[in-house]
Parts: C-alpha cells; sequence; structure tokens
C-alpha cells in the first residue's frame, strides 16, 4: 500500500509515544532502586522576617541520580505521585527532615521545618508517620509544618480529616501556592490551616496593580482567620519592599536565599544570627 505523508506522520507519533513510555518506565523503575538504596537529599531554603532575619526552613526534595545527577522535583515527583512511590518516599523526606532539624536545635539554632506532602500521603496512615518520626528526631510538633497544595485540600476527600489530626498533634498545617487552586473563602474558613503561602507568581508580578491587589486582599485574609502569611518566590529587594510595606510578615526566595544543602544552610544560619545582620 501506499505510504502517505499521513501515514508517516502516525508512524512519528508512535515512535514518539515509545519513546515517552520507555522514559516513563525507566524513571519508574530507577525511582524504586532509588527509594532503596536511598538517592535521595533535602536542601533547606530558610524563611525570614522581611528583615531578613532566619525564623525556619522549608525542606526541598532533591534526587541524586547516579547518572542523570541532581534532579529536582519537577522531573520526579509527579511520576512517584503516578507510581505509588511517594508514600515511601514521603516518609523518608519526613525522618530526614526531623532528624537534622532536631541537631540543629541542639547545636543551639532555633530553627522550624516544613515539609511538602503530595496529595496521596494524606491518609490515615501519615499520622502514625509523622508521630514516628517526631519521636526519633526527639522534635517537638511544634516544629513540624507540613505544606499541602490547595488543589489537594479541594479534591482529596480524606485530606481535610487528617489534616485535623495532625493539627491535633500540634503540627502546623500551611496551604502552598496559595491563589493557584480554586478553595473558596467559605471553604479556607472551615479548612484546618494554619498559614497561607502566597504562592511566587503574585509575588513575582508585584510591580503590576492587580496583582498587589491579589497580595493585599490574601494578606487581609490571613489577618481576617487569623492565620499566618509566608510570601514565596521573593527574588528582588523591589519586591521585599513592596511586601514590607504591605505588611507581609514573612518570606522566602533568592533575595535571601536559595535552597542550600544541609551544611550550607547551616552556614547561613550562623553568619546571620552571628552578626545579627539584617537584611
Ligand atoms: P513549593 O513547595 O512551592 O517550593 C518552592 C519552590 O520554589 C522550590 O522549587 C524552590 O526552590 C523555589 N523557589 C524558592 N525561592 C524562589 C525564588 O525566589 N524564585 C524562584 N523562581 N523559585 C524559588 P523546587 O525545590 O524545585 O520544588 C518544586 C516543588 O516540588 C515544590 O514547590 C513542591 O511542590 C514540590 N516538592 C518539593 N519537595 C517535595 C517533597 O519532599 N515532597 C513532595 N511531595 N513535593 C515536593
Ligand atoms: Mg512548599
Ligand atoms: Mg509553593
Ligand atoms: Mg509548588
Amino acid at each position: 500500500a501506499a505510504r502517505g505523508p499521513e501515514a508517516d506522520g502516525v508512524g512519528l507519533f508512535h515512535a514518539e509515544l515509545h519513546r515517552a513510555r520507555t522514559a516513563r518506565l525507566r524513571l519508574e523503575a530507577d525511582l524504586a532502586r532509588a527509594v532503596e538504596t536511598d538517592e535521595f537529599v533535602l536542601h533547606y531554603q530558610p524563611v525570614v522576617d522581611l528583615e531578613g532575619r532566619p525564623l525556619g526552613c522549608e525542606a526541598l526534595l532533591r534526587w541524586q541520580h547516579p547518572e542523570d545527577g541532581l534532579l529536582y522535583p519537577d522531573r520526579f515527583v509527579g511520576v512517584a505521585e503516578r507510581s505509588g512511590a511517594i508514600a515511601r518516599i514521603g516518609a523518608l523526606v519526613l525522618r530526614q527532615a526531623c532528624r537534622q532539624v532536631a541537631r540543629w536545635r541542639r547545636e543551639g539554632l532555633t530553627v522550624d521545618v516544613a515539609v511538602n506532602l503530595s496529595g496521596a500521603q494524606l491518609r490515615p496512615a501519615l499520622l502514625g508517620e509523622v508521630r514516628a518520626a517526631l519521636a526519633e528526631a526527639d522534635l517537638p510538633a511544634t516544629a513540624l509544618t507540613c505544606e499541602v497544595t490547595e488543589t489537594v485540600l479541594v479534591t482529596e476527600a480524606h485530606a481535610i480529616a487528617v489534616l485535623a489530626d495532625l493539627r491535633a498533634l500540634g503540627v502546623r498545617v500551611a496551604v502552598d501556592d496559595f491563589g493557584t487552586g480554586y478553595s473558596s473563602l467559605a471553604a479556607l474558613r472551615r479548612l484546618p490551616v494554619d498559614v497561607l503561602k502566597i504562592d511566587r507568581s503574585f509575588v513575582a508580578a508585584l510591580d503590576q496593580p492587580g496583582d498587589a491587589a491579589i497580595v493585599e486582599a490574601v494578606l487581609r485574609l490571613a489577618q481576617a482567620l487569623d492565620l499566618d502569611v509566608v510570601a514565596e518566590g521573593v527574588e528582588t529587594e523591589f519586591e521585599a519592599r513592596v511586601l514590607r510595606e504591605l505588611g507581609c510578615p514573612t518570606g522566602q526566595g533568592y533575595r535571601w536565599a536559595r535552597p542550600l544543602p544541609a551544611e550550607d544552610f547551616r552556614a547561613w544560619w550562623a553568619a546571620r544570627v552571628g552578626t545579627g545582620a539584617l537584611v
């Protein structure tokens, strides 16, 4: 039969699908091995008040892949969520973050830590994992914040009950990437949360009047509902200044520090506290 350009197009399409599928399967197999051989590391990004005084950190997952080097979450967290590997990876993250922060606290750094959770982790078994991670590290529950995205809060039926139980332990709950999902104000009032993290897309657009108004509205909302607020992705002094002027208490971003390996985070913190240097 004659093979026209359409047939070639279909052939190419199938070849591309095959390639993508092979890559995903390889990634899934690699992830399963990585859990066994402990190839995950955490970087810690400082959370500061807007004068630059250190308050705590967010633990951010990286994968030290033996061939591909250091991989960031956008390369593998989605795949791990679909394959189910995220359950075990998430438990590793909790243990490692609690252990590290407990060690820093024993060394005199009064640091809190926030850990990101996937929707799949918000099941009753999470309670036991969090309790075990805290107990094993000898870390008070109040030093730990669990971050979940707005979308997860709205779409995961069991999420709310699990988060309420976490809070009963004394763990804080933060809504990550706030403003990018669709939680209504009425829903927010009922949600068991302590902190709103303003998504960095709004911070990046603070020079646009409309976006500054959104940030201002979130700050007012947080105040009305008695929630803490963190502005994410603060990159410039201009953004920091606008946030200060709007009364935002807390920030995180390259303006102060990137996510750092544990040793570098410790040095960053010690230098800040040691000199009392602000901003
Ligand atoms: P997120 O929780 O919103 O984390 C903030 C992300 O913004 C991090 O990207 C951080 O490196 C980046 N960031 C911080 N400051 C700035 C800035 O000033 N400018 C810009 N452009 N970016 C900034 P990262 O580390 O690549 O993580 C991406 C996402 O992956 C996280 O977004 C979180 O949703 C997810 N993630 C990270 N660690 C974990 C984890 O342990 N478990 C799960 N389930 N998800 C994780
Ligand atoms: Mg986060
Ligand atoms: Mg975020
Ligand atoms: Mg995010």
